[in-house]
């Protein structure tokens, strides 16, 4: 294709929810998930900030789970805009991260 893309790995930490976390994001109304007590993060490997996974979708927009070492909490956030194509891709793809993420969008990311 020869547009430069550096293809990414993502990063492999997880988090694994509680039953009380799990059920919260469960109880959402028109939830389009089944939320999983382990989550890993959707970033791209040795991204600076917070990890990130996607835990719940409904009528208020993405809830991704954002931790760190020491932290933990839920954000609604915007899905990213970005579409394109991995090398071997025949259409375009979304990206399906959250708008400002770091690193890579996913199509980007080797599959593994
Ligand atoms: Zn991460
Ligand atoms: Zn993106």
């Amino acid at each position: 294709m020869g547009r430069g893309l550096h293809f990414a790995v993502p990063c492999p930490h997880g988090i694994r929810l509680t039953d009380q976390q799990v059920a919260e994001l469960e109880s959402r109304p028109w939830r389009a998930h089944i939320t999983e007590h382990e989550n890993w993060c959707e970033l791209q490997k040795g991204h600076a900030g917070p990890h990130h996974s996607l835990a719940q979708s409904d009528e208020a927009g993405d809830h991704w789970i954002r931790w760190t070492d020491t932290a933990f909490g839920t954000v609604v956030l915007p899905i990213c805009p970005a579409k394109g194509r991995a090398e071997d891709d025949i259409e375009d793809t979304c990206c399906l991260l959250f708008e400002g993420h770091e690193g890579t969008h996913i199509y980007e990311f080797e599959d593994i």
